[in-house]
């Protein structure tokens, strides 16, 4: 079933007659099962009684992507490609401008459908399209649970504030999406694309991106191996969750945030098979559910409803105000941004943290919290504080360039928190120190972890 509140009309034209294919771009959600554009395109297609068409469009200079970035996105691409394909759908991969390239596809179909992205970007994108074409244009969301303007109306202030307003609509968002067979295979469609996704690797090699970040093997990347961690996941780390989840030195986090940032799994099929394990608690449940729709949509709330979500201004301003009278505090030490990009500083614990991220494209949740809360303390002022912790989130996380990643950035500097006890650098924005991650886990396994898998070349995880 795809509901209809994930619909959305963006070029209110009737279906082309004459169209030779329907016309999917794929963009946000990069997977084929459980995707709802990809569903509804099919049996659009099968209603008009011709093919359908999936386009992807490989934009090199993408906002803040690298090869790490672009490594993962083809090589699952790569797997996509082929499931549609075997599907009998049509599958072109063209190097350029989405609005273009889709536009230009757009001439000879019967219609467009797209999935939904949050960022400006993406928005902008579907919105030059809409304008653009002359064919009836339908987005179709399945990048969260509950649809953004299904939950609030608003940009909310806290999890606390969106929580019942999404828990009260999960149910009616967590269907099983059954699969459309089609009707009238591609084969015959005279449509080429200029990328050759099966040999990804060289497709890598001659886009013109910046090489400076390297791809990872930690994360094996593509929907397979997404669900791979999912089922690992289920069984042996969502017993426990709610308790250990904070815990770096001994983590259960499922580690699907690479493949839900690039769409290559869906949350809903993440939620139904969490809400159907049988085995961990409802409490351990509830506690993943809680990061993977609350969080994670609130996220999403925040960057649909603040246009500026990656500019200091856009924090609240109690935030910025007492950030603000602290800001010639004196700070223990301050590191330049090349000294933190290095991992060089006199704190294990962080380095180890920066050195997880950048050799790995991942770190644990709480060493995030506690490697951002740093470079608050270690940073000249708040506003340099928040462009270098954006800038390195953004550029070694695989998940980064996330809707996440502008929240919970912002989280660090007050975004959906609460005012605590007034104290210097951090006036009264939550502190972390180094004292509260010796109290409450072995800190020093998670060093020595860390460290052993960045010597061994970012090798799997735990
Ligand atoms: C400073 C800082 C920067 C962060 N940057 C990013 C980022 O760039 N991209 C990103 O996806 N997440 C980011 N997070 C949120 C969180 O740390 C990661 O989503 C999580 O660690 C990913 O690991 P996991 O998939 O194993 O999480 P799990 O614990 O297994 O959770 C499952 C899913 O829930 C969602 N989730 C978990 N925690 C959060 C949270 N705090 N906020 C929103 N959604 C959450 C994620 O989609 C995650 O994959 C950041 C957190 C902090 C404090």
């Amino acid at each position: 079933m795809i509901e209809a509140e994930r619909i959305q009309v963006l070029q209110d034209k009737p279906v082309d007659p004459d169209g030779e294919y329907v016309l999917y771009w794929m963009q946000q959600s990069q997977r084929e099962p459980a995707n709802p554009a990809l569903e509804y395109a099919a049996r659009c297609a099968n209603k008009i009684n011709k093919p359908l068409l999936v386009a992807f469009c490989v934009t090199a200079d993408y906002p803040d992507a690298n090869r790490r970035h672009f490594a993962f996105m083809l090589e699952g691409l790569a797997e996509t490609a082929k499931r549609i394909e075997k599907r009998g759908a049509g599958f072109v991969a063209r190097l350029g401008s989405p609005p273009d390239i889709i536009a230009e596809l757009a001439g000879r179909a019967a219609l467009v459908v797209c999935d939904r992205g949050y960022l400006r970007h993406q928005v902008a994108w579907r919105k030059d399209l809409a304008s653009g074409v002359d064919k009836r244009v339908v987005q179709v969301e399945g990048d969260v649970v509950v649809p953004i303007e299904c939950a609030s109306d608003k940009r909310e202030w806290a999890a606390r504030t969106i929580r019942g307003k999404i828990n009260d609509r999960v149910s009616d968002f967590t269907q099983t999406l059954s699969k459309t067979s089609l009707d009238v295979k591609a084969q015959a469609l005279d449509v080429s694309g200029d990328l050759d996704l099966s040999r990804w690797q060289r497709v890598l090699d001659e886009l013109d991106v910046d090489n400076d970040v390297a791809a990872v093997a930690r994360f094996k990347p593509g929907t397979a191996a997404a669900r791979a961690k999912l089922t690992r996941f289920l069984r042996s780390g969502l017993v426990g969750y709610a308790d250990a989840r904070n815990d770096p030195a001994d983590p259960s986090a499922s580690e699907l945030s690479p493949y839900l940032h690039f769409g290559q799994i869906s949350p809903v099929e993440i939620s139904l098979k969490v809400q159907r394990a049988k085995g961990p608690s409802s409490t351990d449940k509830e506690a993943f559910i809680e990061e993977l729709i609350v969080r994670r949509e609130l996220a999403c709330n925040f960057v649909h409803f603040t246009p500026d979500y990656d500019s200091y201004q856009c924090l609240p301003e109690w935030a910025r105000k007492t950030l603000r009278e602290h800001t010639s505090d004196e700070r223990p030490t301050v590191y330049t941004r090349p000294q933190l990009e290095a991992a060089d500083t006199d704190d294990p614990y962080w380095n180890a943290a920066m050195q997880e991220m950048t050799g790995t494209g991942y770190m644990h949740n709480y060493m995030r919290m506690y490697w951002g809360k740093k470079i608050i303390e270690w940073t000249n002022t708040p506003r340099y504080a928040y462009s270098t912790a954006l800038y390195l989130n953004n550029k070694y996380f695989l998940d980064g360039r996330d809707p996440n990643s502008y929240a919970n950035i912002g989280w660090l500097f007050g975004l959906h928190d609460r005012a605590w006890t007034e104290r210097p650098i951090f006036g009264k924005t939550r502190y972390m120190n180094a004292g509260g991650l010796e109290r409450k886990f072995d800190i020093d396994k998670y060093v020595q972890w860390a460290n052993s898998l960045c010597d061994e070349g970012s090798g799997d995880a735990r």
